[in-house]
């Protein structure tokens, strides 16, 4: 991928800030979203505490995976080093979005991962999305942002969680983070994830002991993301 100008990260990272209002999966500023230029090791975050409704893409703050601010007027979000954690510790991920989205948020409360029950949540997460365990005392105390990052990278490299396949995760006791390969995909999985945290809520209240089917899962996640993937209008070329 080519550098991008910086103007152009900005900008990108700003109509996912905008993005995740107008999907109402923020209110007040309970959110924020950046994109990465992994080729100049820098991204583009939203600025701490601006209301949405004031938000110029100019006021988008870049900073460096040392935590630099390059140029700004402004703060950058008080989240800005759990996105550099992320970016440092998931090479294939160029961008991150962080929502108190209400439904999602809701599993997060409850501590429990969100589970895979149909096709919908499998077209987009192969598998339960993991509920990531409350952090440490010390940890919230000296450096919470940061090992927030932290926990999220050591959590999927324990596990061999694939960001890629697995693009998103709950933290207990907070809210989500989703990510992607550009910040439009993250901002894709942030809006798959509440609508599937909504449809898990429900479909359990109906039936308690769903057993959704691998084979199930397995089929429609590849179908869109393996290596054979067949979904969408490359199939006109095969
Ligand atoms: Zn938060």
């Amino acid at each position: 991928m080519g550098t991008r100008n910086l103007d152009q990260l900005k900008q990108e990272a700003f109509e996912v800030n905008m993005g995740i209002v107008k999907e109402k999966l923020v209110v007040l500023t309970w959110g924020n979203a950046s994109s990465f230029d992994r080729a100049n090791g820098i991204f583009a975050i939203k600025p701490s505490g601006v209301s949405y409704t004031l938000l110029k893409w100019q006021d988008m703050v870049l900073v460096d995976l040392d935590g630099n601010v390059i140029e700004s007027k402004f703060k950058p979000s008080s989240d800005t080093l759990t996105h550099l954690e992320i970016y440092k510790g998931f090479s294939s991920v160029c961008g991150i979005v962080h929502t108190h989205s209400p439904w999602a948020t809701i599993w997060a409360q409850a501590c429990q991962s969100i589970p895979v029950l149909g096709t919908t949540h499998s077209d987009h997460f192969n598998g339960d999305v993991p509920c990531l365990p409350y952090l440490k005392m010390d940890k919230v105390q000296n450096a919470y942002e940061k090992e927030t990052g932290i926990q999220i990278v050591d959590f999927f490299n324990n596990r061999q969680l694939e960001p890629i396949h697995m693009p998103g995760c709950l933290l207990s006791g907070h809210a989500s983070f989703t990510w992607g390969e550009t910040s439009n995909k993250a901002f894709e999985n942030a809006v798959a994830l509440e609508a599937c945290a909504k449809m898990a809520y429900h479909s359990l209240n109906l039936n308690s002991k769903i057993e959704f089917p691998d084979y199930i899962l397995e089929k429609h996640y590849s179908r869109k993301h393996g290596a054979n993937a067949y979904y969408g209008q490359n199939v006109i070329n095969k």
